[in-house]
């Protein structure tokens, strides 16, 4: 193993809030991977995590203090329900890593937590279930051993742990809860344990210690913040409260009195924070951590900005660090294993490694304050935004749902209940082959085209067999329903292995939205109209929407994210021209993502709704009033979105529906939704084949709440992750159920 020791830079101090944690190569998820189907024992899968571990301290060892303990062998969230000793029950198992993997991943005996996704990012955490009864205990070992690895190389380390306001914020109260439990009540209870914790880190020689606090990023109210006043006095001295998720808000000042020695803040999407800082009475001796290196993008920073945000921060306070926005997490690990990029993208573009030299140089007086180059002129395309400035007016359906509806149903007569699927059907192990056979090139593209016709034929087939009233083909040739559209959009670049983690073992290639997007030529229109040349039913056209490619990419950062997203809808808009002038009676757009790009306060919300909507309306209003547009969202609980899905104006919406028991159709209601529903009759996250009698029994509970001429019948989701095993029964089980229900009507 080789030690490195850091040089004391002759500016402030650098740091960064955490690091990618699954290896520069994936190691962490090979060895995952290997561990959980039995081919790598325990010791192993430690001794390549120590190796992660080591590879994250060589990179690390660049700053002036390190952050240790942000690895994680699966999840940061589930690390601190074993630090502080709640797992459930349920979860344990003879070792720790067992239960700590029954907890991630559940097994034969218990259902796993809970997932779901991290603030506004793309990353998904395990939810804690608390309980009044759940006994907390401190379990320090992985926190100080992670402290200790990177003292022993002679680093400046500084541990980094959830904070316990976040921790139980970000919770859910377990199943046996009463009904008037949060999680949050346990406050008192758990600071014990917190003190002990970092007891155990001081003993092994830690000064400052930082606790993540993200949930003071969001709205809190005023009990929420006096308690927040409350633990942090009494957890004292030597902490720096890191949020990273924009601004602080109200819950600076909070912290101020509170007398917390240091606060790490995020400069570029909580710039508001600084401004707040100084218009308050800030004693000179609180700790700030300038967190001027943005960590949720992969653009080259700004130097000069960044110097002079720092320069603001030093005349409110003599204790001034510089650091990255937020852990590091959210971005890929080496921009240099980029070789294919365009040269000027690649410039332009910071990830991981890059990013620790850019917090160094701006720590450094006399750092290179060397600019980022100049986008190229020819990144933007006139047309494209003349075409955008004219279309205004052109921006919605011209006629309302219930003319639109009239017009629909004398074009495709579909019977009451349609049946339908949400797109994919089974990607197999063969098509991921053909697939990866193309890419490098060991297969030719005529080979390619009749081995995905071929496919398309077999899923119509087996559509028509079923008996399904609107059809799909499927999506065989997708690799992704994001890049798939943008490695063929002008302005998009694909990466090589910029990787980011998305959960446990899971990661994602988002593509870079770099330039202006223009549309070359049809994208899906040869496959949608294949398909429909095989049968007489109507087959669904198949796009994903502006928000979703947005939200699952890495975009520019020098316009506002709502005109990035006009420019995607209207090359989507352009396609759904085409799908409809082939004879597409039924185009679906995808906006799976449309929550998660939700700004984590309040006050930002409306207008992320108006332009994520118009967005949506931008790539569907063009079409006739007889051409039907269906959009798909994949969750139940639309809380702050459900004006945003009356607003997208489709004429069929699908969602997942059946592990909430169609409750979803009342919210929809009261947010004025008035176009039909395809509430998932079948959760198909499940392995599980449903009971027909239990999906019919799900359709009457919708033909309640709606009127019979307002419901669909389909699954929750797509079935690109099911086998054809489970897919067929559960289909015909569908199809049954919507015969069975209709015959009552
Ligand atoms: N049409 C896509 C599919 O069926 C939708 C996927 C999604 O909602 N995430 O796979
Ligand atoms: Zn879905």
């Amino acid at each position: 193993m080789n030690t490195t020791t850091s040089v004391p830079s002759k500016g402030l101090k650098a740091t960064a809030l955490g690091y990618p944690r699954i290896g520069p190569n994936r190691e962490l998820k090979r060895a995952l991977e290997a561990h959980w189907s039995g081919r790598l024992d325990a010791a192993g899968l430690q001794e390549a995590a120590a190796s992660v571990r080591s590879g994250m301290l060589d990179d690390l060892a660049l700053l002036d203090t390190v952050p240790t303990g942000t690895f994680s062998l699966y999840d940061h969230v589930l690390d601190t329900v074993v630090a502080v000793d709640a797992l459930a029950p349920r979860h344990r198992r003879e070792t720790e890593l067992a239960s700590y993997f029954a907890a991630a991943r559940g097994d034969d005996a218990a259902v796993p937590l809970e997932m779901t996704k991290w603030f506004d990012t793309n990353y998904h955490y395990l939810v804690p279930e608390i309980g009044p009864e759940t006994a907390f205990a401190a379990k320090p070992a992985k926190t100080v051993t992670e402290f200790v690895e990177a003292k022993e190389r002679g680093l400046d380390a500084r541990p980094v742990l959830l904070g316990p306001v976040s921790f139980l914020l970000l919770a859910k109260p377990s199943e046996d809860a009463p009904a008037d439990f949060s999680p949050f009540d346990r406050l008192d209870d758990l600071v014990p344990v917190y003190v002990e914790l970092l007891a155990a880190l001081r003993h092994h020689g830690a000064g400052r210690i930082q606790l993540d606090e993200p949930a003071l990023c969001a709205d809190r109210t005023e009990a929420e913040l006096a308690a927040v006043a409350a633990v942090y006095r009494r957890l004292g001295a030597e902490i720096l409260v890191a949020g990273g998720y924009g601004p602080f808000g109200e819950s600076l000042p909070v912290l101020l009195e509170a007398g917390v020695e240091g606060i790490a803040l995020d400069l570029v999407r909580g710039r508001s924070d600084l401004e707040a800082l100084e218009a308050l009475d800030v004693s000179r001796e609180t700790f700030f951590l300038a967190g001027v290196v943005d960590g949720r993008n992969i653009w080259r920073a700004d130097l000069e900005k960044g110097a002079a945000d720092l320069a603001r921060l030093q005349r409110i306070s003599d204790r001034v660090g510089v650091s990255s926005s937020s852990s590091l997490l959210h971005v890929p690990v080496d921009l240099d294993a980029e070789q294919e990029l365009p040269e000027a993208l690649f410039e332009r573009l910071s990830f991981a490694r890059q990013k620790l030299r850019e917090i160094k140089a701006i720590a450094d007086p006399e750092g290179s304050r060397e600019a980022r180059p100049e986008a190229p002129a020819d990144w933007r395309d006139a047309s494209v935004r003349e075409r955008l400035a004219a279309l205004d007016a052109d921006a919605d359906r011209r006629v309302p749902y219930p003319e639109r509806q009239a017009a629909q149903a004398e074009r495709v007569p579909l019977p009451p209940l349609p049946t339908t699927t949400i797109g994919s059907f089974p990607q197999t192990a063969e098509l991921r082959n053909a697939r990866a056979a193309h890419r490098r090139g060991l297969m030719i593209d005529a080979d390619y085209k009749a081995r995905m016709k071929a496919e398309v034929a077999a899923v119509i087939a087996e559509q028509e067999k079923l008996g399904l009233d609107v059809l799909v083909h499927g999506e065989p040739e997708r690799n992704d329903m994001v890049q798939y559209f943008a490695e063929q959009l002008t302005g998009f670049a694909t990466t090589a292995a910029g990787w980011v983690q998305s959960y446990g073992s899971r990661c994602v290639r988002p593509p870079i939205l770099y330039a202006d997007v223009t549309r070359q030529a049809p994208m899906t229109v040869e496959w949608t109209s294949y398909a429909q040349s095989l049968t007489e039913k109507p087959v669904k056209g198949m796009l994903t929407g502006p928000v979703t490619i947005l939200a699952w990419s890495f975009v520019r950062d020098d316009q506002p994210l709502a005109d990035t997203a006009d420019q995607v809808a209207l090359a989507l808009r352009d396609e759904v021209a085409d799908l409809e002038a082939a004879g597409t009676a039924i185009i679906q757009v995808d906006e799976p993502a449309l929550r998660e790009l939700l700004p984590v306060r309040a006050a930002s919300r409306a207008a992320y709704r108006d332009w994520a909507t118009r967005s949506f309306r931008i790539a569907t209003s063009g079409v006739r009033p007889e051409t039907s547009i269906h959009t798909h969202l994949c969750y139940s609980e639309f809380g702050e979105v459900i004006d945003a899905i009356a607003a997208l104006d489709a004429d069929v919406t699908s969602i997942e529906a059946s592990r909430s028991k169609m409750e979803v159709l009342a919210d929809l209601d009261r947010a004025n939704y008035r176009s039909a529903v395809g509430p998932g009759v079948w959760d198909i996250h499940s392995p599980r084949v449903p009971a027909a009698e239990d999906m019919a029994e799900a359709l009457r509970l919708a033909v309640d709440a709606l009127g019979p001429e307002r419901v669909w019948a389909n699954p929750d989701c797509g079935l690109k992750t099911r086998r054809y095993e489970e897919v067929r029964p559960s289909l015909e089980g569908l199809v049954a159920a919507a015969r069975a229900v209709r015959e009552q009507l």
